[in-house]
């Protein structure tokens, strides 16, 4: 294993949240849809289930992108300054079937702190083992999604969301039958 499960999970839920974003239709546009982000991910803590809290969500998720175009100085500074804004402190935690663990929000703060400070622990996961470079873009023709790709050969090109990856194999396939068609009208 590469990375923690807390980091592996928390990097997952950064990518989601910004490709809800980016997706046709946006998918956390609801309280209710931020509800089913939440549960897919296994997230914990206080909910509000309130506009303002939606809000806040989408106004981070535009935050945490910006992660997908930093180079990993500037993805540092990101780190520090979401870790001091959501005064972010260390400590072990055991629940939900879950084994020790780190936490550095209370389970009672702001459901856009916690998630901030998931997030940015993961980054500082990935900057200190000099492995920012696992972020990155879908290959899918126009597809704008990002990935992150924590397999150890580095072999993931494509996203989930729109299953690009499975139209690229349909699309080289298609020009691999029009070509033989060619050659043997040649
Ligand atoms: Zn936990
Ligand atoms: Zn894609």
């Amino acid at each position: 294993m590469l990375f923690a499960y807390d980091t592996t999970t928390a990097l997952a839920a950064a990518a989601a949240l910004v490709n809800s974003a980016r997706t046709d239709e946006d998918t956390i546009s609801t309280v209710a849809e931020l509800g089913d982000f939440l549960d897919t991910h296994e997230f914990t803590g206080r909910r509000d289930r309130t506009r303002a809290e939606l809000g806040a969500v989408q106004d981070l998720r535009d935050r945490i992108a910006l992660f997908w175009e930093m180079d990993r100085d500037e993805a540092a500074e990101a780190v520090n300054a979401m870790l001091r804004e959501t005064h972010a402190l260390p400590y072990l935690s055991r629940h939900d079937g879950l084994d020790w663990h780190v936490h550095v929000t209370d389970v009672n703060d702001p459901l856009a702190d916690r998630l901030a400070a998931e997030a940015a622990m993961a980054m500082a996961d990935l900057i200190r083992a000099d492995q920012f470079d696992r972020l990155g873009h879908c290959a899918g023709d126009d597809c704008t999604l990002v990935i992150v790709d924590l397999s150890r050969n580095r072999s993931r090109k494509f996203c989930v969301e729109r299953n690009c990856g499975n139209r690229a194999n349909v699309a080289a396939y298609r020009q691999r039958q029009a070509d033989e068609t060619d050659d043997s009208e040649d």
